[in-house]
């Protein structure tokens, strides 16, 4: 990372943890547009609509509305995008520089299915000029070895493009040291037998300069009396078999902090789907919302996705002017909040508010240095 972005970085972070209250990351889904198929998709609204793309929810918030919202938005220390497939998104790129001009928003994390390489390296080099203080982290989606992974995506050539565009950011980044690449991995039954042979292939593909591999576990909503630990015990056993193969490897790419970061995150997240009640305070609905392609906002995917006492209608930001803080005082919204505030919620699989709990709220570094001092001890 550069000095310029490496400061930013600090003092967003800084200000999310002495502003308990205060919203410090987004996730924004730009579009409900998808050009793949994927049997695990969480995101259902792309699957309500029958068929991919061709959504009956209103129109996707324009560049003037996400302005508003933006210029109404508290300083930000991360946006996280998601989809649909963003880079579909034709402005993409103007929509994310307002958030860093507006918001000071330090890190960009923008996940991908991959299979649009000339667009996404494009709009990726041209945000990497125009936000030269913000960090971007492009996580690029890889499951199996390459048959396997088009047939669960359902689009073929979607490996050999994800490729692509791998070799295309790794040339960015050696010119650009605030873009970050990482490959993703979603962790189920049929992924975790063929991690290896897929380790094997993007080692022989990429050798030492291998990107971060990280491993996702599954995200769709657990069913009624669903044995959660299961998802973890998938993830454990991922975790293995990519720490033998990256020391067989001679090591990867990886960072000291990278790996401790990681360790962090997937031990809390293993905790939250191992215990009955939540082992952590969650961020969601104050230092962290999600805002749909609509405008409709909630205080985390789960709620979205699955609804909140029966209900998924969620307030809209377009019947509030866009400004956060107004939706956020709404009824509706403020019971969710202290649904989660009085830590009523069951196992969760949702990384993206795990790793914000844990980063913002210095309550819960307290709880994880604890929890991680009694295993040592044991
Ligand atoms: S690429 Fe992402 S958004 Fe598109 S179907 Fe697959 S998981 Fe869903
Ligand atoms: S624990 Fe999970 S479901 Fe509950 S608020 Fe946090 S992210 Fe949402």
């Amino acid at each position: 990372m550069t000095t310029g972005s490496r400061a930013r970085l600090a003092a967003r972070l800084l200000g999310g943890i002495t502003h308990p209250r205060r919203l410090s990351s987004l996730v924004l889904f730009v579009t409900d547009e998808c050009n793949a198929r994927c049997e695990f998709c969480f995101n259902d609204r792309l699957r309500r609509s029958g068929a991919r793309g061709t959504s009956d929810r209103a129109d996707p918030m324009s560049i003037a509305e996400y302005t508003r919202l933006a210029e109404q938005t508290p300083p930000l220390l991360q946006v996280i995008i998601g989809g649909g497939e963003p880079f579909m998104r034709h402005d993409l790129a103007s929509l994310i520089a307002l958030f860093a001009d507006k918001t000071g928003a330090a890190l960009f994390s923008i996940p991908t299915n991959g299979s649009l390489p000339q667009v996404t390296t494009e709009t990726v080099a041209g945000l990497l000029t125009r936000c030269p203080r913000a960090r971007f982290n492009i996580i690029v989606s890889l499951d199996a070895p390459e048959e396997i992974h088009d047939t669960w995506r359902g689009l073929r050539g979607c490996f050999r493009r994800a490729i692509k565009l791998l070799h295309a950011l790794s040339a960015l980044a050696r010119r650009h040291p605030n873009l970050g690449i990482v490959i993703n991995t979603v962790v189920t039954d049929e992924s975790v037998v063929l991690l290896r042979p897929l380790y094997r292939r993007l080692r022989d593909e990429f050798g030492p300069n291998l990107p971060l591999h990280n491993l996702q576990v599954d995200q769709r909503a657990t069913a009624p009396g669903e044995n959660t630990a299961h998802r973890v015990e998938l993830l454990r056993r991922a975790l293995r078999v990519v720490a033998e193969e990256r020391r067989q490897a001679g090591g990867g790419n990886y960072s000291p902090v990278a790996r401790l970061y990681s360790g962090l995150i997937n031990d809390a997240l293993a905790t939250q789907l191992t215990s009955p009640t939540p082992p952590h305070r969650c961020a969601a609905g104050d230092k962290l919302a999600v805002i749909m392609p609509d405008g409709t906002m909630g205080p985390c995917e789960p709620f979205i996705f699955d609804g909140f006492e029966g209900r998924d209608d969620w307030p809209n930001l377009r019947d509030y002017d866009y400004c956060p803080a107004a939706l956020m005082a709404t009824p509706r919204y403020r019971s969710a909040r202290r649904h989660i505030e009085n830590e009523r919620c069951g196992p969760c699989a949702w990384t993206c508010a795990t790793a914000a709990s844990m980063i913002l709220l210095p309550d819960n570094w307290r709880r994880m240095i604890g929890r991680n001092a009694r295993r040592a001890l044991s």
